[in-house]
C-alpha cells in the first residue's frame, strides 16, 4: 500500500508531466473565456457553381481574435479542446452564431445557407438532435434548410449506430448534411450509400496537386465518378486557380470552394464580394469560357 501511494506520489509530483498538466489547463480556461467574452468570430467563404455562376452556399471557420496574437486559424486553438466536452460547447456556439446570421442576412435578402463544421465528438453526443431543436427553435424565422452540418467521414464511422440515429434526426428537423475531407477516411466507398448526406466535399489535398500528382487526380477523378453514379453533389475544396477550375468540370464537378473564388471573409465583408462577383467574369462565367 504504502508502495502503491509512492508510486502514486511520484506521477502527481513528476515536474514535467505536472507542467503539462497545468498548461493544458490553464490553456483550456483561456479558452472558455475566450467563448465567454466574445473572442471567437465566424468567417465565410463562399461556394459557387462554376457552370452558372451562382453562389450556392458559405462555410462558416471559426478564428479567434486574441488580445495579443491577433487571429488565430482553428488549427492553432481546436487542438487544446480536441476531444474534450468544451468541442460541444464550440459546437453549439458556432450553431448558434450561424443561426443568428441567417436571420440577420434574411431581413438583408441574402438567403445563402450556411455550412457549419460539425466535431466527432460533438456529432455523437446523445442528446445532439435535441439540443440541436432547440437552438433552432430560437429562430422560428431561418427556414432550417438553410442548415448544413460538415462532418467527417472518420466521424461517423467510429460509431456509425450513434452517427446514423443522430443524422436521421437532425434530418427530420430539416437540417442536412455535407462530408467533409472525403477520400481521407478509409470507409469511403462502403459507407457513402449508408450515410444520408446531400453533398460530397473532395479534400483539397487532392484538388491541390491533381494537375501535377497522377495519383491525386485518380482520386479525384473516381470519387467525382462515384458521387455521380451515387447522384449526390460534390463539391471541390481548395479550388484556387481557374486551370483547377476547368479541370474540375470537365470532370463532372461543377460545385467549389477556394482561395481562387475568395478566401473566408467576416460577414460583414459579404455584402461587397457578392456584389462584385458577377464582374469577375473569367470565374463567375466559366461555363460560356468553356463553350
Ligand atoms: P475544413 O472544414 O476542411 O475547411 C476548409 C479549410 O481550408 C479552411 O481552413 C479554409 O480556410 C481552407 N481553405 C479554403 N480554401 C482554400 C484554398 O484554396 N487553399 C487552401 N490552402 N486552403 C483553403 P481553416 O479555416 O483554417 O479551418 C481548418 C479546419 O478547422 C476546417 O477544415 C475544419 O475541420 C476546422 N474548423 C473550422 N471551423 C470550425 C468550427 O467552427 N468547428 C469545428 N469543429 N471545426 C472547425
Ligand atoms: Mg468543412
Ligand atoms: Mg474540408
Ligand atoms: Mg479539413
Amino acid at each position: 500500500r504504502a508502495k502503491q501511494r509512492g508510486r502514486d506520489t511520484f506521477h502527481l509530483f513528476d515536474p514535467n508531466h505536472d507542467r503539462l498538466l497545468q498548461v493544458r489547463h490553464e490553456q483550456r480556461q483561456r479558452f472558455i473565456d475566450a467563448l465567454t467574452h466574445n473572442e471567437l468570430c465566424l468567417y465565410y467563404q463562399p461556394q459557387v457553381d462554376m457552370r452558372s455562376g451562382k453562389v450556392v452556399g458559405l462555410e462558416a471557420l471559426i478564428r479567434w481574435q486574441h488580445p495579443e496574437d491577433g487571429l488565430l486559424a482553428p488549427g492553432q486553438f481546436l487542438p487544446i479542446i480536441d476531444t474534450t466536452p468544451l468541442e460541444v460547447d464550440l459546437g453549439e456556439w458556432v450553431i448558434e452564431r450561424a443561426l443568428r446570421q441567417l436571420s440577420e442576412w434574411q431581413v438583408q435578402g441574402i438567403a445563402l445557407p450556411i455550412n457549419v463544421n460539425i466535431s466527432p465528438t460533438h456529432l455523437l453526443v446523445s442528446d445532439f438532435s435535441q439540443r440541436l431543436g432547440e437552438l433552432l427553435a430560437r429562430y422560428p424565422d431561418v427556414p432550417p434548410v438553410l442548415l448544413k452540418l460538415e462532418v467527417l467521414e472518420s466521424a461517423a464511422m467510429h460509431d456509425i449506430q450513434a452517427a446514423l440515429q443522430n443524422m436521421a434526426r437532425c434530418q427530420s428537423l430539416g437540417v442536412s448534411f455535407a462530408i467533409d475531407d472525403f477520400g481521407t477516411g478509409f470507409s469511403s466507398l462502403t459507407h457513402l450509400r449508408q450515410l444520408p448526406v446531400s453533398l460530397i466535399k473532395i479534400d483539397q489535398s487532392f484538388v491541390r496537386d491533381m494537375l501535377t500528382d497522377q495519383d491525386d487526380m485518380a482520386i479525384v477523378e473516381s470519387v467525382i465518378y462515384m458521387a455521380n453514379r451515387f447522384k449526390r453533389p460534390m463539391l471541390a475544396e481548395g479550388v484556387e486557380t481557374l486551370d483547377h477550375a476547368k479541370a474540375l468540370m470537365a470532370l463532372g464537378c461543377d460545385l467549389a470552394q477556394g482561395y481562387g473564388i475568395a478566401r473566408p471573409m467576416p460577414a460583414e465583408s459579404l455584402p461587397t464580394w457578392l456584389a462584385n462577383w458577377p464582374s469577375r467574369e473569367e470565374w463567375s462565367s466559366l461555363a460560356l469560357a468553356d463553350n
